[in-house]
């Protein structure tokens, strides 16, 4: 897929901090750090693949997505207090979206492809075997996995933290390594990563479906 027209939103000047994209589906992409921004005094580079992920599968499969489309001071992922958040939780809510996947990037130093943010099972709670499926997915498409490693989920400020606790709604941190995400790059993989959040997509509506049924 030739996604340059997904970085290319971030060069356009926004209105509005954040920029949410409605699908059909009940299932949207968050990626809250598609700015650069400070977090104590130190600069935390963009995640922009992150958010290209989000608004290609929103074509790609017509799930909702959110990213955060101009720097205003909120870091959605740490702030106590974040309009980027309370606006999502508020979306969900409203527009029957059931499943929550915050996207963020490591470090390319970072060994690893994939770090879901689990807590140790307690950020899945209830949803063990849709999240084994999710960690499948990857694993499949031949992307290593490190549950809670390096980051393990365990603050109260994360968008999925606070999500689950304002909606009871099932909520999941993932951390892409951005080696994989960036076209050009040696270890660049964004096509099957794309592919691997379609099988995502596949793997909550059957879930989705046997719930409701
Ligand atoms: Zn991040």
């Amino acid at each position: 897929m030739d996604c340059k027209k997904y970085f290319g939103f971030f060069d356009e000047e926004h209105p509005e901090p954040y920029v949410i994209k409605s699908g059909t589906l009940p299932i949207i992409i968050s990626a809250p750090h598609t700015y650069r921004h400070f977090r104590e005094g130190r600069v935390k580079e963009a995640e922009r693949g992150a958010g290209v992920i989000a608004m290609a599968l929103g074509d790609m499969k017509s799930t909702h997505w959110m990213v955060k489309a101009r720097e205003d001071g909120d870091d959605p992922n740490y702030s106590a207090d974040s309009p980027y958040k309370k606006a999502l939780a508020a979306y969900m809510t409203e527009n029957g979206v059931r499943y929550l996947i915050d996207l963020h990037e490591l470090a390319p130093s970072r060994p690893t492809d994939v770090n879901p943010l689990i807590n140790g099972g307690k950020n899945i709670k209830g949803n063990e075997d849709l999240y084994g499926e999710i960690k499948n997915v990857f694993i499949n498409g031949g992307f290593t996995v490190t549950e809670d490693f390096p980051y393990a989920g365990k603050t109260d400020n994360r968008v999925t933290a606070y999500v689950n606790r304002k909606t009871g709604l099932f909520s999941l941190q993932l951390e892409l390594n951005s080696r994989l995400l960036y076209p050009g790059g040696e270890h660049c993989r964004l096509d099957d990563m794309l592919k691997a959040f379609g099988n995502i997509v596949g793997a909550i509506m059957r879930h989705d479906m046997k719930k409701d049924g």
